[in-house]
């Protein structure tokens, strides 16, 4: 069977008392044992009976096999946010004196969280031009402790050769991690590009519909360190493992996703297309027209379909604000792959805390719009856009 398939049946981890045909939500916090020696197979380790619910549930369990089916790697940690899960990675990795390799072209709060929080705790950055391999290979010193990039930088969408700065890796002994919420793991196999170690936001594609803020550390092993860190001591000390509704409803949305993604960038794809032909728009950047000079490499590395998220560029700052608020369909919010289509001003907004410099030097436009597309017909998307240009 396809792993489609196999997700769509995954099995329950134990027979359930009453058949229930979904997971159930096993809200609680602790689970009784028959006596004491199961006690210490269960805390340490031997067993793999949940003990507290910090560590370990049944319903989040079972969203983890479901990735781990999907993705065919030895660990999967589900947390309760994208965040999260790139913050307790890079704590597993870095230290003081250690050194993480990365780029500008960053998510605003992930910039921050490199830049700023774990500076104060001594980790060293190297900020690169990642599409760049010689700076990359220059930037690789011996403290290094990995690469971090994500695979399509929103919003400037640029994608690295991920082959390329896998060997850079490689040669020194250190993990390749990418966050890879911008294509979801069922349309691509980025262990096989040489990622070590995927982050995603599963509040995006996954959580079906914005239902639900989750994280996802998706581990292949290469590293046993990392892998041992990950789940023995930053699920334990941290305490940022997802709660079992929330995994009950990623968990549907996991199992549609295929089938919503299929039209999410299908509808992209159509949109791009036609936005092309609308003057008011100085430029449409989206990595399925074959204009865009990722396209080649992006269709190597994630195949046919190129996501939902599409960015214009208008005339100011001013123009981008009349486009959005004369918007009657899209909707005025941040996130990305809702089943509604969405629009935002990134500059004024994710990027609005940071200096007019560091906007600059992160290539944060102020005539960007960025817009989520959704499971709408895409004729009515395009008239919104349409009539909010006019
Ligand atoms: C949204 C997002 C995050 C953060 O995820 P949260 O679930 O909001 O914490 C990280 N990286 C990328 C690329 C994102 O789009």
């Amino acid at each position: 069977m396809k792993r489609q398939t196999e997700a769509v049946h995954t099995p329950f981890q134990s027979r359930d008392a009453y058949n229930a045909i979904s997971m159930p939500v096993y809200h609680t916090v602790a689970y009784e044992f028959d006596n004491a020696a199961d006690m210490v197979d269960a805390f340490c380790g031997v067993s793999s009976a949940p003990d507290y619910s910090r560590v370990m549930n049944p319903t989040v369990t079972f969203f983890e096999n479901k990735v781990k089916q999907l993705t065919g790697a030895t660990r999967v940690v589900a947390l309760n946010s994208g965040m999260a899960a790139i913050s307790n990675t890079l704590l597993a990795l870095a230290g003081a004196g250690r050194k993480i390799v990365t780029s500008r072209h960053l998510f605003g709060n992930t910039y921050s969280l490199i830049t700023t929080t774990l500076a104060r705790y001594g980790v060293e950055v190297a900020l690169c031009d990642l599409t760049d391999v010689e700076a990359v290979e220059r930037a690789v010193t011996d403290n290094c402790c990995c690469i971090f990039l994500e695979i399509i930088t929103n919003p400037q969408m640029e994608v690295a050769d991920l082959q390329a700065l896998a060997s850079v890796a490689h040669s020194h002994n250190i993990p390749l991690v990418a966050d890879t919420t911008l294509i979801p793991f069922t349309q691509f196999s980025a262990r096989s590009l040489g990622v070590d170690i995927e982050v995603v936001s599963s509040t995006k594609y996954i959580s079906g519909g914005a239902t639900t803020i989750g994280g996802l550390v998706i581990d292949y092993g290469a590293f046993p360190e990392f892998s041992k860190a990950i789940s023995g001591e930053m699920l334990f000390n941290l305490g940022a493992y997802m709660t079992p509704h929330v995994a009950y409803m990623q968990t549907l949305g996991l199992e549609t996703l295929d089938a919503r993604y299929r039209v999410q960038s299908s509808n992209a794809a159509t949109l791009a297309q036609r936005l092309t032909e609308l003057s008011s728009i100085r430029r449409v950047n989206y990595l399925g027209l074959e204009s865009n000079p990722f396209y080649s490499l992006a269709r190597r590395q994630f195949g046919e379909s190129s996501g939902a998220m599409i960015t214009i560029e208008l005339q100011d700052r001013e123009s981008c604000f009349n486009f959005i608020n004369k918007l009657k369909l899209i909707r005025r919010a941040t996130n990305l792959f809702d089943n509604k289509s969405l629009a935002i001003h990134p500059a004024s907004t994710i990027f609005g805390n940071f200096t007019p410099q560091q906007r600059a030097s992160m290539d944060i436009s102020e005539t960007t719009v960025r817009l989520s597309v959704g499971l709408e017909d895409v004729d009515d998307i395009f008239e919104d856009i349409r009539q909010a240009l006019e």
